[in-house]
């Protein structure tokens, strides 16, 4: 599949990987906006919510537990913001579905 995270995963692009199990990765964002900027991938492609099958949302909340446990190791013991992007007007690039994790600052109250 010509998918840029299923390619790193499977390690044919390489990546700056800081976590990584059974079922995910958390890289480093290429183009980082926060001193902190992380991408939560699930290791199955789907593009987004909407097309996620029950296993997968099961999969996406265990994700969700891990990073609350790795906080401190990744640096994001003060906090941080998740982010998901959606479609068009969410301005989602990459349809294999990611969670930006942005932190190392206090973040703008505004979120846009
Ligand atoms: P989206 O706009 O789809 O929510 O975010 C895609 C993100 O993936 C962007 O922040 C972009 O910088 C990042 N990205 C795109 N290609 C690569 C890549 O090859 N490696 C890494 N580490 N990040 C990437
Ligand atoms: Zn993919």
């Amino acid at each position: 599949m010509d998918c840029v995270f299923c390619k790193i995963i499977k390690g044919e692009i390489p990546s700056s990987k800081v976590y990584e199990d059974e079922k995910m990765i958390i890289i480093k964002d290429i183009n980082p906006q926060t001193p902190i900027h992380l991408l939560m991938i699930p290791k199955e492609h789907f593009k987004g919510v909407a097309e996620m099958s029950a296993k997968q949302s099961v999969i996406l909340g265990e994700m969700f537990k891990r990073l609350g446990e790795l906080e401190r190791e990744l640096g994001l013991k003060d906090g941080y913001r998740i982010i998901v992007n959606k479609g068009e007007n969410g301005c989602q690039t990459v349809p294999h579905l990611h969670v930006h994790i942005l932190g190392g600052k206090k973040l703008n109250e505004q979120m846009v």
